[in-house]
Protein backbone atom coordinates (compact mmCIF):
# COMPACT_ATOMS: atom_id res chain seq x y z
CA UNK A 1 0.00 0.00 0.00
CA UNK A 2 0.90 3.51 -0.26
CA UNK A 3 1.53 5.17 2.89
CA UNK A 4 2.84 8.64 4.52
CA UNK A 5 6.33 7.79 6.31
CA UNK A 6 8.05 10.82 8.57
CA UNK A 7 11.90 10.79 7.79
CA UNK A 8 12.22 13.85 9.39
CA UNK A 9 12.09 17.42 10.05
CA UNK A 10 9.27 18.59 7.17
CA UNK A 11 10.32 15.57 5.30
CA UNK A 12 7.05 13.30 4.40
CA UNK A 13 7.39 11.10 1.79
CA UNK A 14 4.32 9.10 0.51
CA UNK A 15 5.98 5.54 0.21
CA UNK A 16 4.69 1.63 -0.86
CA UNK A 17 5.21 -0.05 2.15
CA UNK A 18 3.79 -3.78 3.06
CA UNK A 19 0.16 -4.34 3.51
CA UNK A 20 -0.53 -4.50 7.85
CA UNK A 21 -1.08 -8.38 8.93
CA UNK A 22 -2.92 -8.47 12.12
CA UNK A 23 -1.26 -10.06 14.39
CA UNK A 24 -2.29 -11.57 17.92
CA UNK A 25 -5.19 -9.67 19.70
CA UNK A 26 -4.81 -7.26 16.62
CA UNK A 27 -7.18 -5.83 13.82
CA UNK A 28 -6.39 -3.83 10.45
CA UNK A 29 -9.15 -1.52 9.28
CA UNK A 30 -9.29 0.06 6.10
CA UNK A 31 -9.20 3.78 6.75
CA UNK A 32 -12.55 5.63 5.88
CA UNK A 33 -11.22 9.31 7.01
CA UNK A 34 -7.87 10.25 8.73
CA UNK A 35 -8.12 13.84 9.69
CA UNK A 36 -5.27 16.19 10.03
CA UNK A 37 -4.14 17.46 13.88
CA UNK A 38 -2.13 20.40 14.83
CA UNK A 39 0.14 17.69 16.17
CA UNK A 40 1.07 16.38 13.27
CA UNK A 41 2.08 19.34 12.14
CA UNK A 42 4.36 20.38 15.44
CA UNK A 43 5.84 16.77 14.34
CA UNK A 44 6.27 17.62 10.88
CA UNK A 45 8.07 20.63 11.60
CA UNK A 46 10.34 19.69 14.68
CA UNK A 47 11.08 16.17 12.69
CA UNK A 48 9.78 13.89 16.19
CA UNK A 49 7.70 13.46 19.45
CA UNK A 50 9.01 12.79 22.63
CA UNK A 51 6.57 10.17 23.59
CA UNK A 52 4.74 9.46 20.61
CA UNK A 53 6.94 8.67 17.63
CA UNK A 54 10.45 8.09 16.37
CA UNK A 55 10.97 8.56 12.79
CA UNK A 56 11.63 6.91 9.80
CA UNK A 57 7.31 5.47 11.26
CA UNK A 58 4.51 5.54 9.56
CA UNK A 59 2.92 8.81 10.07
CA UNK A 60 -1.08 10.29 11.52
CA UNK A 61 -2.96 9.40 13.98
CA UNK A 62 -6.78 10.30 14.08
CA UNK A 63 -8.35 7.87 11.64
CA UNK A 64 -11.89 5.85 11.33
CA UNK A 65 -12.48 3.07 9.51
CA UNK A 66 -13.93 -0.56 8.72
CA UNK A 67 -12.19 -3.61 9.94
CA UNK A 68 -11.25 -5.43 7.24
CA UNK A 69 -9.26 -8.10 8.93
CA UNK A 70 -9.13 -9.73 12.66
CA UNK A 71 -6.16 -11.66 14.28
CA UNK A 72 -6.10 -14.60 16.28
CA UNK A 73 -7.86 -14.14 19.90
CA UNK A 74 -9.79 -11.16 19.11
CA UNK A 75 -13.51 -11.05 20.71
CA UNK A 76 -16.56 -8.99 19.79
CA UNK A 77 -15.82 -7.92 17.06
CA UNK A 78 -16.43 -8.22 13.01
CA UNK A 79 -15.39 -7.95 9.90
CA UNK A 80 -17.39 -4.95 8.25
CA UNK A 81 -17.80 -3.19 11.60
CA UNK A 82 -17.24 0.76 11.54
CA UNK A 83 -14.74 1.78 14.16
CA UNK A 84 -13.11 4.66 15.32
CA UNK A 85 -9.53 3.93 17.43
CA UNK A 86 -7.50 6.01 19.99
CA UNK A 87 -4.30 6.42 19.23
CA UNK A 88 -2.63 4.86 22.66
CA UNK A 89 -3.65 2.60 25.68
CA UNK A 90 -1.97 2.78 28.84
CA UNK A 91 -0.26 -0.47 30.15
CA UNK A 92 -2.67 -1.45 32.92
CA UNK A 93 0.49 -2.44 34.99
CA UNK A 94 2.44 0.36 36.07
CA UNK A 95 2.60 2.58 39.00
CA UNK A 96 0.08 5.37 37.31
CA UNK A 97 -2.17 3.15 35.56
CA UNK A 98 -2.71 1.41 39.16
CA UNK A 99 -3.77 4.54 40.80
CA UNK A 100 -6.34 5.21 37.40
CA UNK A 101 -3.84 7.60 36.29
CA UNK A 102 -3.82 6.76 32.86
CA UNK A 103 -2.44 9.72 31.18
CA UNK A 104 0.57 9.16 33.17
CA UNK A 105 1.38 5.72 32.29
CA UNK A 106 5.17 5.07 31.70
CA UNK A 107 4.22 2.26 29.00
CA UNK A 108 1.99 4.34 27.00
CA UNK A 109 1.30 2.45 23.71
CA UNK A 110 1.40 4.97 20.75
CA UNK A 111 -0.13 3.94 17.38
CA UNK A 112 0.25 5.79 14.17
CA UNK A 113 -0.17 5.47 10.40
CA UNK A 114 -3.54 6.48 9.53
CA UNK A 115 -2.62 8.28 6.45
CA UNK A 116 -2.73 5.32 4.52
CA UNK A 117 -4.81 2.88 2.99
CA UNK A 118 -5.18 0.47 5.42
CA UNK A 119 -4.23 0.91 9.67
CA UNK A 120 -2.91 -1.67 12.40
CA UNK A 121 -4.82 -1.52 15.60
CA UNK A 122 -2.26 -3.28 18.24
CA UNK A 123 -4.00 -5.52 20.99
CA UNK A 124 -4.09 -3.20 23.98
CA UNK A 125 -5.80 -0.69 21.48
CA UNK A 126 -8.18 -3.25 20.67
CA UNK A 127 -8.95 -3.85 24.19
CA UNK A 128 -9.33 -0.73 25.82
CA UNK A 129 -9.60 2.08 23.16
CA UNK A 130 -11.27 1.08 20.03
CA UNK A 131 -15.23 1.70 19.67
CA UNK A 132 -18.09 0.99 17.37
CA UNK A 133 -19.07 4.17 15.43
CA UNK A 134 -22.98 5.44 15.92
CA UNK A 135 -24.99 4.75 13.01
CA UNK A 136 -25.42 7.63 10.93
CA UNK A 137 -22.16 9.54 12.18
CA UNK A 138 -19.39 9.72 9.51
CA UNK A 139 -15.90 8.55 9.19
CA UNK A 140 -14.63 12.22 9.60
CA UNK A 141 -16.36 13.21 12.26
CA UNK A 142 -15.74 9.97 14.54
CA UNK A 143 -11.81 10.55 13.81
CA UNK A 144 -12.07 13.69 15.92
CA UNK A 145 -12.61 11.31 19.08
CA UNK A 146 -8.99 11.43 19.86
CA UNK A 147 -7.97 15.39 20.21
CA UNK A 148 -11.60 16.04 21.71
CA UNK A 149 -11.10 13.07 24.14
CA UNK A 150 -7.96 15.09 25.11
CA UNK A 151 -9.89 18.07 25.45
CA UNK A 152 -12.52 17.05 27.63
CA UNK A 153 -9.72 15.84 29.80
CA UNK A 154 -8.19 18.89 30.15
CA UNK A 155 -11.86 20.28 30.64
CA UNK A 156 -11.80 17.92 33.46
CA UNK A 157 -8.77 19.05 34.88
CA UNK A 158 -9.58 22.92 34.98
CA UNK A 159 -11.85 23.29 38.25
CA UNK A 160 -14.72 25.07 36.23
CA UNK A 161 -17.75 26.04 38.21
CA UNK A 162 -21.12 27.60 36.95
CA UNK A 163 -20.62 31.16 36.00
CA UNK A 164 -17.01 31.14 35.28
CA UNK A 165 -14.84 33.38 32.93
CA UNK A 166 -12.72 31.56 30.91
CA UNK A 167 -9.69 32.95 28.77
CA UNK A 168 -8.87 30.85 25.69
CA UNK A 169 -5.72 31.35 24.30
CA UNK A 170 -5.28 29.92 21.01
CA UNK A 171 -7.41 29.43 18.04
CA UNK A 172 -5.93 25.69 16.65
CA UNK A 173 -8.45 22.87 16.62
CA UNK A 174 -7.49 21.87 20.46
CA UNK A 175 -8.21 25.33 21.39
CA UNK A 176 -11.67 25.34 19.07
CA UNK A 177 -12.90 22.02 20.75
CA UNK A 178 -12.43 23.85 24.23
CA UNK A 179 -14.54 26.32 23.28
CA UNK A 180 -17.19 23.82 21.76
CA UNK A 181 -16.89 21.81 24.77
CA UNK A 182 -17.07 24.79 27.23
CA UNK A 183 -20.02 26.55 25.57
CA UNK A 184 -22.20 23.11 25.53
CA UNK A 185 -21.80 22.42 28.76
CA UNK A 186 -20.63 18.82 28.23
CA UNK A 187 -20.20 17.13 31.45
CA UNK A 188 -20.04 20.09 33.41
CA UNK A 189 -22.86 21.60 35.94
CA UNK A 190 -23.06 24.65 33.68
CA UNK A 191 -21.30 26.20 30.50
CA UNK A 192 -18.94 29.11 31.80
CA UNK A 193 -20.53 32.83 31.25
CA UNK A 194 -17.86 33.75 29.69
CA UNK A 195 -15.18 32.61 27.19
CA UNK A 196 -12.99 34.80 25.65
CA UNK A 197 -10.94 33.88 22.99
CA UNK A 198 -7.48 35.04 21.66
CA UNK A 199 -6.15 33.86 18.33
CA UNK A 200 -4.14 34.27 15.35
CA UNK A 201 -6.86 34.27 12.49
CA UNK A 202 -10.30 35.94 11.57
CA UNK A 203 -11.74 33.07 10.17
CA UNK A 204 -10.57 30.97 12.76
CA UNK A 205 -11.90 33.60 15.34
CA UNK A 206 -15.61 33.39 14.03
CA UNK A 207 -15.48 29.95 13.82
CA UNK A 208 -14.88 30.43 17.38
CA UNK A 209 -18.35 32.47 17.86
CA UNK A 210 -19.99 30.28 16.00
CA UNK A 211 -19.31 26.78 18.77
CA UNK A 212 -19.96 29.67 21.76
CA UNK A 213 -17.38 32.15 22.33
CA UNK A 214 -18.27 35.58 23.68
CA UNK A 215 -15.66 37.51 23.00
CA UNK A 216 -12.98 37.03 20.58
CA UNK A 217 -9.25 38.85 19.88
CA UNK A 218 -6.67 38.59 17.52
CA UNK A 219 -3.54 38.45 19.32
CA UNK A 220 -1.62 40.79 17.39
CA UNK A 221 -4.30 43.29 18.15
CA UNK A 222 -4.09 42.99 21.93
CA UNK A 223 -1.00 44.23 23.23
CA UNK A 224 -1.53 43.96 27.00
CA UNK A 225 -3.84 40.59 27.56
CA UNK A 226 -3.79 40.90 31.25
CA UNK A 227 -4.92 44.40 31.31
CA UNK A 228 -7.96 43.43 28.44
CA UNK A 229 -8.62 40.32 30.51
CA UNK A 230 -9.25 42.19 33.72
CA UNK A 231 -11.46 44.47 31.51
CA UNK A 232 -13.84 42.03 30.79
CA UNK A 233 -13.93 41.10 34.98
CA UNK A 234 -14.41 44.18 37.16
CA UNK A 235 -10.45 43.85 37.15
CA UNK A 236 -9.55 40.76 38.37
CA UNK A 237 -8.66 38.35 36.25
CA UNK A 238 -10.02 35.24 34.23
CA UNK A 239 -11.20 32.21 36.67
CA UNK A 240 -9.87 29.89 34.26
CA UNK A 241 -7.10 30.61 31.92
CA UNK A 242 -6.68 27.80 29.01
CA UNK A 243 -3.40 27.56 27.27
CA UNK A 244 -3.38 26.22 23.65
CA UNK A 245 -0.65 27.30 22.00
CA UNK A 246 2.66 25.51 23.09
CA UNK A 247 4.99 28.64 23.60
CA UNK A 248 6.77 29.44 26.80
CA UNK A 249 5.83 33.45 26.22
CA UNK A 250 2.45 32.61 26.40
CA UNK A 251 2.27 29.86 29.51
CA UNK A 252 3.77 33.07 30.81
CA UNK A 253 1.02 35.46 30.25
CA UNK A 254 -1.40 32.66 30.82
CA UNK A 255 -0.47 32.65 34.04
CA UNK A 256 -0.48 36.86 34.42
CA UNK A 257 -4.04 36.76 33.37
CA UNK A 258 -5.20 34.52 35.87
CA UNK A 259 -7.68 35.98 38.85
CA UNK A 260 -6.45 35.55 42.71
CA UNK A 261 -8.00 31.33 43.00
CA UNK A 262 -7.50 30.61 39.05
CA UNK A 263 -7.00 27.47 37.95
CA UNK A 264 -4.15 27.85 34.84
CA UNK A 265 -4.74 25.23 32.74
CA UNK A 266 -1.16 24.98 30.49
CA UNK A 267 -2.25 22.17 27.94
CA UNK A 268 -0.23 23.04 24.34
CA UNK A 269 3.01 21.15 24.76
CA UNK A 270 6.43 23.55 24.63
CA UNK A 271 9.24 22.65 22.59
CA UNK A 272 11.36 20.57 24.46
CA UNK A 273 13.93 21.86 27.47
CA UNK A 274 12.27 25.13 27.37
CA UNK A 275 11.06 26.80 30.89
CA UNK A 276 9.30 29.59 31.93
CA UNK A 277 9.69 31.99 34.91
CA UNK A 278 6.94 32.62 37.22
CA UNK A 279 6.38 35.17 39.70
CA UNK A 280 6.44 33.73 43.42
CA UNK A 281 4.38 36.09 44.91
CA UNK A 282 1.69 36.34 42.53
CA UNK A 283 1.92 31.98 42.91
CA UNK A 284 1.33 31.98 46.36
CA UNK A 285 -0.60 35.03 47.97
CA UNK A 286 -3.19 34.63 44.80
CA UNK A 287 -2.94 31.29 45.11
CA UNK A 288 -2.75 30.11 41.90
CA UNK A 289 -3.00 26.75 40.76
CA UNK A 290 -0.87 25.86 37.91
CA UNK A 291 -1.95 22.31 35.99
CA UNK A 292 -0.18 20.32 33.05
CA UNK A 293 -2.82 18.54 31.49
CA UNK A 294 -1.40 15.86 28.73
CA UNK A 295 -2.91 13.49 26.20
CA UNK A 296 -6.69 11.40 27.44
CA UNK A 297 -8.11 8.14 28.93
CA UNK A 298 -10.16 5.19 28.06
CA UNK A 299 -13.15 7.43 30.15
CA UNK A 300 -12.29 10.15 27.87
CA UNK A 301 -12.57 8.28 25.05
CA UNK A 302 -16.00 7.16 25.37
CA UNK A 303 -17.32 10.72 26.33
CA UNK A 304 -15.56 12.03 23.29
CA UNK A 305 -17.54 10.04 21.00
CA UNK A 306 -20.57 10.75 22.58
CA UNK A 307 -20.23 14.36 23.15
CA UNK A 308 -19.44 13.96 19.07
CA UNK A 309 -22.41 12.19 18.13
CA UNK A 310 -24.47 13.95 20.70
CA UNK A 311 -24.69 16.80 18.35
CA UNK A 312 -24.87 19.50 20.89
CA UNK A 313 -21.90 21.34 19.22
CA UNK A 314 -21.37 21.79 15.10
CA UNK A 315 -18.17 20.45 15.46
CA UNK A 316 -18.51 19.83 11.56
CA UNK A 317 -16.36 23.35 11.79
CA UNK A 318 -13.52 22.30 12.25
CA UNK A 319 -13.13 19.98 9.19
CA UNK A 320 -12.36 22.37 6.49
CA UNK A 321 -12.38 19.70 3.48
CA UNK A 322 -11.30 16.51 2.12
CA UNK A 323 -8.63 15.27 0.41
CA UNK A 324 -6.89 12.24 -1.34
CA UNK A 325 -4.10 11.04 0.78
CA UNK A 326 -1.55 11.85 -2.63
CA UNK A 327 -2.42 15.66 -1.96
CA UNK A 328 -1.20 15.03 2.15
CA UNK A 329 1.96 17.16 1.12
CA UNK A 330 -0.22 20.24 -0.38
CA UNK A 331 -2.26 19.35 2.90
CA UNK A 332 0.66 20.12 5.73
CA UNK A 333 1.89 23.37 3.78
CA UNK A 334 -1.80 24.09 4.01
CA UNK A 335 -2.05 23.74 7.68
CA UNK A 336 1.72 25.57 8.39
CA UNK A 337 -0.23 28.88 6.56
CA UNK A 338 -3.00 28.38 8.50
CA UNK A 339 -5.57 27.95 5.78
CA UNK A 340 -7.05 25.27 6.85
CA UNK A 341 -8.22 23.83 10.11
CA UNK A 342 -8.34 20.13 9.98
CA UNK A 343 -8.41 18.62 6.88
CA UNK A 344 -9.67 14.12 6.60
CA UNK A 345 -7.90 12.39 4.25
CA UNK A 346 -9.09 9.42 2.43
CA UNK A 347 -7.19 7.25 0.53
CA UNK A 348 -6.78 7.61 -3.09
ZN1 LIG B 1 -4.36 14.72 17.15
ZN1 LIG C 1 0.77 2.14 32.69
Amino acid sequence: MLAAVLYGQEDLRLETVPDPEPGMGEIVIAVGAATTCGTDLKVWRRGGHARMLKPPTLFGHEAAGTIVALGEGVQGWNIGDRVVANNSAPCGQCFFCKRQEYSLCQDLLFNNGTFAPLLKIPAPIVEQNLLPIPEGLSFEMAAMTEPLACVLHGVARSNTKPGDRVLLMGDGAIGLMFVAALASGFSLSAPPSEIIVVGGSPARLEVAKQLGATHTYLHREVTDLPALTRKHTENWGADIVIEATGLPTAWETAIACGRPGATINLFGGCPKNTTITVNTEQLHYNELTLKGVFHNTPTFVRSALAFINSGQAPLELLISGQAPLSELGRVFEEMRDRKVIKVAMVPD
